[in-house]
């Protein structure tokens, strides 16, 4: 009887393949123990609850927090903000993109890169990705126009873009490049980290991300000029306070880190390689159980860009139909299994372009500031925009990879996946 049940599908009434449940996505938060409480209770206890100021002097939390994310990124300048948006929103500014412009970013990405866009008054312009879910550099290239000012590569769910050749288009353009690594603290494209090949990256440091605050954002960059406009604009006095001259300071308003998850970020920051390296050796043990299966199935792995610096968050295969990526994620949810199709018309998920209902039907907080009213020309959405990308997104079935799965988690998994592709397609 056991035997039959291990091969019965538990969508069918079998036994599921995993015996307990799996961890939920948090890879830093999940990590959190006495280290960040120690932290907190320091800021608390110093009642030193703002980075600039406060009853006893001591070192700013997100000074550090900044010094030492340059430093573990390899790059010039680190400016902690609120969010992963705001980081976004502030080196678009730093970038001196606004109204009048195009931004190019790809049809696959958290809605939020988009809205940064228009918040700057500029243009989303929405570009393919390829089989390695992230900008495909020849999309880039047919998007531009004479409006382009910049471009977003995402390194989406922790697997770094084609960031050489997506830098050579650029360049040939005199394209600003803004990596958003919300997705992919920590992973690198030949050597390089995220966030240190482009004029600027952006990081969110929100719960379900890599590491984490709760809420927070990075901006990095190696340029000066770029630097000082952040500064200028994350915080209302901020070019005051970097002691610009009066008639060089442009208006700021505030996304300024607090001390609170200075504090936090800090700690998770040490803890950020482990996590990598645990995802890692998961994710590769997976891939290697069930490679022969899947090839059988006629699926393809997504295509990694650098092996080596992905972050390992996710593990996406690709089948031949929509219809059998369906079955199967449908199956492996039932085995226990997390998996889900990336793109379903039906289900509302803000990562993919089709379902951004407010920048495809252009709809911002003013009529009159709206930069596509204001646009030299009609930019306009619709499904049809990227089918590619839909396409692809609609046969990739896609499963966490915790670090913090045990080896029996591991084995039931792949279990799980070897009997899903033998009974579910
Ligand atoms: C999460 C995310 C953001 C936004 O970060 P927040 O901290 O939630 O504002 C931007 N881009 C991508 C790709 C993301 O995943």
């Amino acid at each position: 009887m056991a035997a039959t049940q291990k091969t019965r599908l538990a969508l069918e009434g079998g036994q599921p393949s995993l015996s307990s449940p799996l961890p939920p996505m948090y890879p830093g938060g999940l990590r959190i123990d006495e280290e960040e409480e120690q932290a907190v209770l320091e800021v608390l206890r110093s009642r030193r609850l703002f980075r600039y100021y406060g009853p006893s002097p001591g070192p700013s939390k997100v000074a550090a927090l900044e010094k030492a994310y340059s430093e573990y990124a390899g790059v010039r300048h680190c400016v902690a903000v609120t969010s992963g948006t705001a980081a976004l929103i502030c080196a678009l500014v730093g970038l001196g993109i606004g109204p009048g412009d195009e931004v190019i970013v790809p049809a696959y990405t958290w809605m939020a890169t988009a809205s940064a866009v228009v918040a700057v008054g500029a243009v989303p312009i929405l570009a393919e990705v390829d089989a390695s879910l992230t900008l495909d550099p020849g999309a880039l290239r047919r998007k531009i126009s004479p409006y382009t000012r910049a471009v977003i590569p995402v390194h989406m769910r922790g697997a770094p873009c084609r960031m050489r050749e997506i830098l050579a288009v650029a360049r040939e353009h005199g394209l600003k490049v803004l990596e958003d690594a919300a997705q992919a603290n920590g992973a690198s494209f030949g050597q390089a980290k995220v966030g240190s090949m482009g004029d600027a990256g952006a990081f969110s440091l929100q719960f379900n991300k890599i590491i984490t605050s709760g809420e927070g954002g990075l901006v990095t960059t190696n340029d000066d000029s770029v630097e000082e406009r952040i500064l200028m604009y994350k915080d209302v006095v901020g070019g005051q306070r970097n002691n610009l001259p009066p008639e060089r300071i442009l208006m700021g308003v505030n996304y300024r880190m607090p001390e609170l998850l200075g504090a936090v970020a800090l700690v998770q920051l040490r803890r950020l390689d482990r996590l990598l390296g645990d995802m890692r050796y998961r994710k590769q043990t997976l891939k290697s159980n069930i490679a022969p299966a899947l090839d059988r199935r006629g699926g393809q792995f997504r295509t990694i860009n650098d092996a080596e610096g992905d972050a390992a968050v996710a593990l996406i295969f690709y089948l031949p139909e929509a219809a059998s990526a369906q079955r199967v994620a449908a199956a492996l949810e039932a085995e226990g299994v997390g998996a889900m199709v990336l793109y379903s018309p039906e289900n509302v998920d803000y990562h993919v372009y089709a379902h951004w209902a407010p920048i495809m039907n252009r709809r911002t907080w003013s009529e009159a500031a709206s930069p596509w009213k204001n646009h030299g020309r009609d930019i306009t959405y619709s499904i049809d925009t990227c089918p590619r990308t839909l396409d692809l997104l609609s046969r990739a079935v896609h499963i966490d990879v915790s670090p913090d799965l045990t080896n029996t988690q591991v084995e039931e998994m792949t279990e799980a996946i070897h009997k899903v592709m033998r009974l579910a397609l």
